[in-house]
């Protein structure tokens, strides 16, 4: 199998050609270095990516909290993940780091708020 790939892990944004039978089995070419290694592996059999979205949150001064997991999650689990988060209604007051949904989709992986939100005053 072949696959194009660009890294991300620095701004050079290589582009790597991956070459595989099996994670045993990969030839890499066009990275500039050894960290975009792991990454491109990765990207062949694991991707992952970081999930970001909004919740509703009550009695607050804005309606929506940003949300983010607190580490990569499978790349094929976002959209479930986005259908998650429509589930959830916070109450203000909450705080940056706090966690929304613990374990989400059983991926050992927290949702987690990005910023706190005192509750409004009247
Ligand atoms: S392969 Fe190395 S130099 Fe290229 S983008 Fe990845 S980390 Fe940066």
């Amino acid at each position: 199998m072949k696959k194009t790939i660009i890294c991300t892990v620095c701004p050079n944004g290589c582009e790597v050609v991956a070459e595989y039978t099996s994670k045993d089995d990969v030839q890499l070419s066009g990275n500039r270095c050894k960290r975009g290694v792991e990454y491109c592996i990765n990207e062949c059999f694991d991707p992952k990516r970081t999930f970001t979205s909004s919740v509703a949150i009550k009695g607050a001064s804005r309606r929506r909290m940003p949300v983010r997991t607190s580490a990569p999650i499978p790349k094929d689990m976002l959209f479930a993940c986005a259908e998650e988060v429509k589930k959830v209604t916070l109450s203000a007051p909450a705080v940056c780091g706090q966690t929304v949904i613990a374990d989400i989709l059983g991926t050992g992986v927290d949702l987690v708020a990005c910023m706190s939100l005192d509750k409004k005053e009247d």
